[in-house]
């Protein structure tokens, strides 16, 4: 096995550990794996190009720091109502309702320590041991791993480029099973940036409404779309859809906050009032400063509409330049991705594993791209392109040198 593939596999190995089946049988997240990787190369005088993590480049809005920092001055440093304070999430209910989410107040937000623990916190509260997760391919890195840390078992439904990576509501429909209880939907996706449309997505809740089955829908990328393409919440479509659909969402990636570790769910009543119990006996309440760097974003929303359109537009421009340099090269195919800040190139045509395709990358050209395994898709490398312009310019060149060299072999 190369080390890229242990450090991503590495806890599926069988050995003999004083571990539980939870930790043993649990993968690390191979993005942050990837990550850590080439941060750890740069470290040490590399010069690597990271399009591993998905990590805007950019620095928090000084705005929302400057709040935070207040906050923490005026000794804004204790315990606070689990959920979240609530200013904060009468905020986040004002600006869903302001975008057509229906019946929601405070009761129904849960601020929690990042988009993660929305989304893990919420496949616990509704999944079972036995109960079955309906899960599209490519997916994110963690959704398969959460549920089954949940007792849940995931049905993968598998796309391609061929079809724009997006299930469709008849392929949901075949996917059923009296065990479903839970469809993981992200659009924008990470990994491939694809956005379904308002038809589509109309169609797909409809199927998973009228089996009774929920919806998580993790919509963390929504502020990042691009030619003209509309991120749709399901939980708006219907009252009958509000009522199955929970939707996670957080400040990282709209607003650079990553390491700030705040996220959003905004769901049922009862859904939120349960992912709220499960965090006060695991995580209590977010870091309470932070959380008024966050209320900062509802209270300038003009600061905090430039700083996101200013971003996006910076993440449209690389990602049609990256688009365009990866199709130029022969043997690369890349889907035109219409958000979030990833490109999804299809590197079949090499005749490499994805991790092998990955690792060789790395290791002979110092760029570091997540393995489409990873994301439950062979044939793929994940590229982030929330980094700068001048690094991705030089990993598309040494990308192509790559793949040059490889064709040449072949
Ligand atoms: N969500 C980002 C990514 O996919 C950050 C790393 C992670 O949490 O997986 O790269």
């Amino acid at each position: 096995m190369t080390i890229l593939a242990r450090l991503i596999f590495m806890s599926k190995e069988t050995i003999s550990s004083p571990l539980s089946t939870w930790a043993q049988n649990i993968a690390p997240s191979p993005t942050l794996a990837v990550d850590a990787k080439a941060k750890a190369m740069r470290a040490a005088g590399k010069d690597v190009c990271g399009f591993g993590a998905g990590e805007p480049d950019f620095d928090t809005p000084k705005f929302i720091c400057d709040a935070c920092a207040k906050a923490l001055a005026e000794g804004k440093t204790r315990y606070v109502p689990t959920p979240g304070i609530l200013p904060l999430r009468k905020a986040i209910a004002a600006d869903y309702t302001s975008r057509g989410f229906k019946g929601i107040d405070e009761t129904c937000v849960v601020v929690s320590p990042g988009g993660k623990m929305s989304c893990y916190l919420t496949i616990l509260s509704l999944v079972s041991p036995g109960d079955e997760v309906l899960i599209p391919a490519p997916y994110w890195v963690s959704y398969p791993e959460m549920v089954k840390l949940a007792g849940g078992s995931v049905k993968v439904l598998p796309t391609s480029d061929a079809d724009a990576f997006k299930i469709s509501a008849e392929q949901l429909k075949a996917a059923l099973s009296p065990r479903t209880k839970l469809l993981i939907l992200t659009s924008p996706s990470n990994p491939t940036g694809a956005v379904y449309s308002r038809a589509e997505i109309e169609a797909i809740v409809k199927v998973a409404v009228e089996a009774g089955v929920y919806t998580l829908s993790d919509e963390i990328y929504s502020s990042l779309t691009y030619d003209g393409a509309e991120a749709v919440s399901p939980a708006t479509l219907s009252d009958e859809a509000a009522r199955f659909v929970a939707t996670a969402s957080g400040f990282a990636k709209s607003y650079a906050m990553t390491g700030w570790r705040l996220g959003t769910l905004v769901a049922p009543k009862a859904i939120a009032s349960a992912v709220s119990k499960l965090q006060s006996q695991m995580s209590s309440n977010c870091t309470t400063f932070a959380q008024y760097g966050a209320l900062a974003v509802y209270e300038n929303p003009e600061l905090a509409k430039k700083s996101v359109a200013e971003m996006r537009a910076v993440f449209d421009r690389r990602r049609q330049m990256l688009c365009d340099g990866l199709n130029a090269i022969a043997g690369i195919t890349c889907y035109r991705s219409q958000g979030a800040f990833y490109l999804f190139p299809n590197i079949s045509s090499f005749g490499l594993h994805s991790t092998e395709f990955a690792e060789k990358l790395l290791e002979e050209e110092l760029v570091a791209v997540v393995p489409g395994i990873a994301f439950g898709a062979e044939g793929y490398v994940r590229i982030s392109y929330a980094t700068s312009d001048e690094i991705l310019k030089k990993g598309l060149t040494r990308i192509a040198n790559f793949c040059s060299r490889l064709a040449k072999k072949s």
